[in-house]
């Protein structure tokens, strides 16, 4: 049983003992146990949102080491194709440069995501030849 529950019935008997000052106390103390049971709730869901950030900056962290800067393009270790530098300056996400010009013509590469255009054809990792 819990706490509001358990003040609930309290309040019950109280109303059946029928003494006026008890069942005031009782309802005071439902009233707190309501009051507690919604700051737990928010206490809970402020932890959860503070676990998840530090999810979220654990990852970040984690792919710090994994990036390097070669040019104007950021490039992680193992993978090909590079991402957007300004994508990774601003927001710490990587951000896959694609070819952005009409019908797919080399030099316009570009980030979907802020759009900024790079003009160079290649895009490929430097230490992966
Ligand atoms: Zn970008």
């Amino acid at each position: 049983m819990g706490l509001i529950d358990t003040s609930l019935e309290v309040l019950k008997l109280a109303s059946k003992i029928a003494n006026p000052e008890l069942v005031q106390a009782a309802t005071r103390a439902n009233i707190e146990a309501l009051e507690l049971s919604g700051k737990n709730l928010e206490l809970r869901q402020r932890a959860e949102e503070l676990e998840n950030q530090v999810k979220e900056l654990k990852a970040q962290l984690l792919l710090t080491g994994e990036v390097f800067r070669e040019g104007d393009l950021v490039f992680r270790e193992g993978e090909q194709r590079g991402y957007c530098s300004r994508c990774w300056d601003v927001e710490r996400k990587l951000v896959h440069i694609v070819s952005m010009g009409a019908g797919g013509r080399s030099g316009h590469n570009g980030c979907p995501q802020c759009k900024t255009f790079y003009n160079f054809g290649h895009v490929g990792n430097p230490r992966m030849k």
